[in-house]
């Protein structure tokens, strides 16, 4: 690793230890060079498992860039965003899994984007619980207002 101060090609550790109760290394680094000190972390990445095989780094944004999609037109702030992404990130850390199928991904989405606004929920819901009919909407509809009986508006 460079030296993020002089940028010499070369550092040399001078401390390790483990941090985060073992889930990661922290490393304490000095520059030959310039003598300066720094200090890096190992982790292990959060990988996500795509269908066709391939995985990628798991990706907050990303995560917020499909539940804007599913907002679109809703009352639904960058900050709520920005919340939920944060939430479905530390649900999917606690698991302890380093590699997670993207659709258990789509599925950790599902809980605190019900609680955020039920329309997006259900443009969500339809993608990753594969709707294929009216009854699978009107199925998940009546789970959502047995879930939160108090929220919903009085019929007209
Ligand atoms: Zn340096």
């Amino acid at each position: 690793m460079h030296c993020p101060f002089c940028r010499n090609p070369d550092t040399k550790v001078i401390d390790s230890r483990s941090a985060d109760d073992g889930a990661a290394i922290r490393r304490r680094r000095s520059c030959p060079e310039c003598g300066k000190r720094f200090t890096t972390q190992e982790n292990v990445l959060l990988m996500v498992a795509k269908r066709s095989g391939v995985t990628e780094p798991f990706s907050r944004e990303k995560i917020v860039a499909g539940v804007r999609r599913a907002c679109q037109g809703r009352p639904v702030g960058e900050d709520a965003l920005a919340k939920l992404g944060q939430r479905v990130e530390e649900a999917l850390r606690a698991t302890g899994a380093a590699e997670i199928p993207s659709h258990e991904v789509g599925l950790a989405i599902l809980g605190p984007l019900g609680e955020l606004d039920e329309v997006a929920y259900l443009r969500f819901a339809s993608v990753y619980r594969s709707f294929e009919s009216l009854d699978d909407f009107a199925r998940e509809i009546d789970e959502l207002r047995q879930r939160a009986p108090g929220e919903h508006a009085p019929p007209r």
